[in-house]
């Protein structure tokens, strides 16, 4: 029998199933439509290519006013498993034409970025998972107190050559550990650092942000970071501030962008804000970038100190260069309100909202 112009031809359906990634195109679905038949020869076929607007008259979301040729072209059709395929066709209400418009669209820019994307699409059960699972504090020592961190391997994915790191606003201790460390399924790991009580202050002033993080390779190489926010408490005596655990952030892919800082310093104050030197390397190219806050954002955000002004220099001058790297645009830099005219804020709150939006 031959087809009416208005019915897929073959080559439609295989194009539709092929720019879909032989998925079903319904986003709470998802289900392949190719899967292993027993038959080590053959493969089984679980999706259809669905009119979005009906067919036949009578037909689901039948549009009086197009053409059999413009019903059966191909971007008329949709890619669905034959259970979403009749879905569609049952409750035409909900199942309207743009919905399913937005579908085709969503599943076929997802699949386009998963194969594009330079990270291959993870199995998750790979990704090995370090956590921190305990603070460990307190006894003295010369300077200050130690503690001590434990770090634990959650899955049977290996975590090798494995660094940990504590972090915070101006702050920032790297951990010694054995070269190429791996850690396996429940393994654990210690971290002591002694950190110093400023005796000046009482009790001695919290680290901004303060986050534990560790980084470590999967089997395949791919570098992760994983990391807990760390809450801090004066202790009774109001000696030294302890720690206890916040939320964790599980691992997210490093991404290697060829960029590096090299040497940072900051200029002698050239009026009208403070100005960062970053010396970099992009890609194997050296370069340098200045970096400036002006007067009144520094205010803004209450940072008044050498050291405060130091670390915010870093952080934002940092994510600012990512950024024009990105972009291809590489120039020196002033920050001023005019950077976050709807969201500049006071105080170190709004300084972290400034970063966040540079982020996006
Ligand atoms: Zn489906």
């Amino acid at each position: 029998m031959s087809k009416t112009p208005s019915e897929f031809t073959e080559n439609t359906k295989e194009v539709l199933a092929r720019r879909a990634g032989q998925r079903c195109s319904n986003p709470s679905c998802g289900r392949p439509t190719s899967v292993a038949h027993t038959d080590a020869n053959r493969a089984i076929m679980l999706g259809e290519a669905a009119h979005i607007f009906g067919k036949n008259p009578g037909s689901k979301r039948f549009d009086p006013n197009m053409t059999d040729e413009q019903r059966g072209s191909i971007t008329n059709g949709i890619w669905l498993c034959s259970t979403c395929h009749k879905l569609i066709d049952t409750d035409e209400a909900k199942y309207k034409s743009a919905i399913l418009f937005s579908w085709k669209s969503e599943n076929e820019k997802q699949i386009l970025e998963s194969a594009i994307s330079k990270q291959t699409v993870k199995n998750p059960a790979l990704i090995p998972v370090l956590d921190l699972y305990h603070v460990i504090g307190s006894t003295g020592g010369p300077k200050g107190h130690f503690r001590t961190f434990k770090v634990i391997s959650k899955t049977d994915s290996y975590a090798q050559d494995c660094s940990f790191w504590l972090e915070g606003f101006g702050y920032r201790h790297d951990f010694q550990v054995t070269p190429g460390l791996s850690l396996g399924k429940d393994q654990t790991v210690d971290l002591k650092i002694e950190m110093e009580i400023n005796e000046t202050t009482n009790p001695p002033e919290k680290i901004d942000d303060l986050e534990f993080n560790m980084s470590y390779s999967g089997i395949d190489g791919t570098r992760f970071v994983s990391k807990r926010k760390i809450n801090q408490f004066a202790v009774k005596t109001n000696i030294f501030n302890d720690f206890s655990l916040g939320k964790f952030i599980p691992p997210a892919i490093v991404q290697d962008d060829n960029f590096r800082i090299e040497k940072f310093e900051k200029l002698d104050n050239l009026g009208g804000g403070e100005t960062g030197l970053f010396s970099i390397d992009v890609g194997g190219e050296k370069k340098q970038v200045k970096i400036k806050i002006s007067s009144t954002l520094l205010a803004t955000w209450g940072f008044t100190k050498d050291s405060q002004v130091l670390a915010a220099l870093l952080k934002i001058g940092e994510v600012k260069i990512r950024g024009m790297i990105q972009l291809d645009n590489l120039n020196d830099y002033t920050f001023t309100t005019y950077d976050f005219p709807n969201d500049y804020q006071s105080g170190y709150e709004g300084f972290k909202k400034a970063c966040y939006l540079l982020e996006r």
